[in-house]
Order: structure tokens, then sequence, then C-alpha cells
């Protein structure tokens, strides 16, 4: 087998501490949620069943499900870090027209309002914290709440619940349907999360690892191209400090040891779909949506666009 990498040289500038912060905790999505400046304020003292309470306030059926739809997307997507969870959960969001909830995104829309509970997050945040359960839970109410009122008929959560107590509260008061598990072999992911680049003017996200895996055992060849950047971003881009091999695998153990309850949590309900990623978004999303029984749908989309 054969992983192989084109790299560029390049030296991370310093980054703030609070942005360093956000992009180690909340894996990136590139689709978006509301966010308003107005929404309940928390105790940083609130405690699971108050919390819990509100979001089952805010997560009771919809009055006004879209009746063109006779099936539920009340959907979760676990992943670990730089599996691509984020890509998949984004497409297939816009194929069923459901929001794609990331908590992550959650959390920086409130970090740039200028609500009670950004103030809040923005000490977590300074002071090097993790930002508690309590804080997530009541972000996410709030944004079902807002989905309530816009009468959006399901959703694609993303990096919630990452612990079996979330995962408990989610259940008690919401009817998950489906909870897909995204892997990817680990050599793979090693080269992929290895190959992340940063335009430092821009923000756009690239990779320049290309992952070319002999299969082995009659399994099939994994080949994931680079994401290369357009000359006007080439000469300005930057890896994060902890993108080295001992850091993500770290990252990876940790996040293993921390989602194998939430798996296991859903397996036992029937919940869990695992789904092998067979290599980059060509060969992975038919099988994707295949396993979703969607393709009629992505279909019926693709004819009609
Ligand atoms: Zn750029």
């Amino acid at each position: 087998m054969a992983v192989s990498h084109r790299l560029f040289r390049l030296h991370s500038p310093a980054k703030n501490t609070l942005s360093s912060f956000l992009i180690r905790s909340f894996s990136s999505s590139s689709s978006s949620s509301s966010s308003s400046s107005h929404g309940p304020s928390l105790d940083p003292e609130i405690d699971l069943e108050e919390a819990a309470a509100q979001l089952e306030k805010s997560s009771s059926p919809s009055p006004s499900p879209s009746p063109s739809k006779g099936r539920n997307f009340h959907w979760v997507f676990l992943g670990c870090p730089g599996v691509g969870k984020g890509t998949y959960a984004s497409r297939l969001s816009s194929l069923l027209g459901v929001p794609h909830i990331a908590t992550g995104d959650l959390v920086r829309d409130e970090l740039s309002s200028s609500g009670l509970l950004s103030s809040q997050l923005k000490e977590l945040v300074n002071h090097g914290k993790l930002v508690p359960d309590e804080f997530i839970i009541s972000l996410l109410s709030k944004r079902l709440e807002a989905a309530k009122e816009k009468g959006e008929s399901g959703y694609i959560l993303d990096g919630f619940p990452r612990t079996v107590t979330q995962a408990e509260i989610l259940e008690g008061v919401t009817n998950i349907d489906l909870v897909i598990n995204l892997k990817l072999r680990e050599e793979a992911l090693l080269a992929k999360c290895l190959g992340r680049r940063i335009c430092s003017e821009c923000g756009a996200n690239y990779n320049v690892a290309c992952i070319d895996i002999e299969g082995e055992d009659g399994s099939p060849r994994m080949y994931m191209p680079p994401l290369l950047p357009p000359p006007s971003c080439e000469s300005k881009l930057i890896s994060r400090d902890d993108d080295t091999e001992e850091v993500v695998k770290e990252r990876l153990r940790i996040y293993n040891k921390m989602t194998q309850p939430v798996e296991e949590f859903y397996r036992k309900r029937g919940k869990l779909l695992e789904f092998e990623l067979p290599g980059g978004i060509p060969q992975s999303w038919p099988r994707l949506l295949r396993a979703l029984h969607l393709e009629d749908l992505y279909d019926k989309q693709s004819a009609t666009a």
C-alpha cells in the first residue's frame, strides 16, 4: 500500500487562542444554521433537567409537517474529525430539504453575536475550557425552536450528541430516526488530516494529500484526489499547528473512546447505520445514497435540476 502526500512547505503563523481553540474543538462544516442574538439566557449552573425541559419544549412535533414527505429525517451524523462528516451531512441536507445543524456552527454563531450566552461562552473559551453539555443543549434547543417556527420538517445533526448523557437527553425528547456513523480506514484518515491546509487570506479549505491505497483482500483500491488551491491562494496556505501525526492519532484515540458508548447506545436501539466510506466523494456519495434508499430522490432531483 502506498499513501503519498504532496506537501507544501508551510509555516503557520501564531493564531489567537480563541480561533485555535475553536478550530480544535469543533469540526468544521460548510453549511450553517441560523443565529440570533436574543435567546434564553444561560445560567452557568443550569442543570440537565432544565436543559431537557427546554429541549422538549422546542422539539415537539411540528404542527405543519411537510405533506410531500412520507419519511422522517431526524438524523444524526457521527464520524471522527476529518472523516468528511460535514460534507456529507450538508449534501444530504440539501437533498432532503432539511437543515444541517452543526453544533460547532451554533457555537461560532453565538460567539459572534452579542447575547448573554455569547459573553459567557467567550469567558469559557478565553480560559481554555471546554464548552459544557448544558451550553450546547441550550444552543441546540434555541435552534430547534427556530426550526419549528420556520416549519422545517426534519434536521441533520452534526457534532451532537457526543456523549451518552447528551444522547439520552435527545432520545427522551425528540425522535431520532437514524444515526449514520461514517467511517474511514485509519491510514486514509491520517493522510487526509495531515494534508489539510487553510488559506490564511480568504479562509478557504484545501487538502494537498493524494491518497492512493492498494486494495487488500479483495477490497477495492481507495483513491482520494487532493483538493488543490487556485493560484491566488497557493502561497498563503497554512496548516494547523495541531495537525501532526502524533496529535491526530491522539485525537482519534480520544474520539473513539468517547464515541463508542454513543454508538453502542444507538446500536442497541436499532438506529445505528455503519457506513464505511469507500473513498472520496465520487465513490462514496452514490453508495451512501443507496444505503439510505435515496437514489430515486436524488435521480429525480438531478433530472429536474
Ligand atoms: Zn485564499
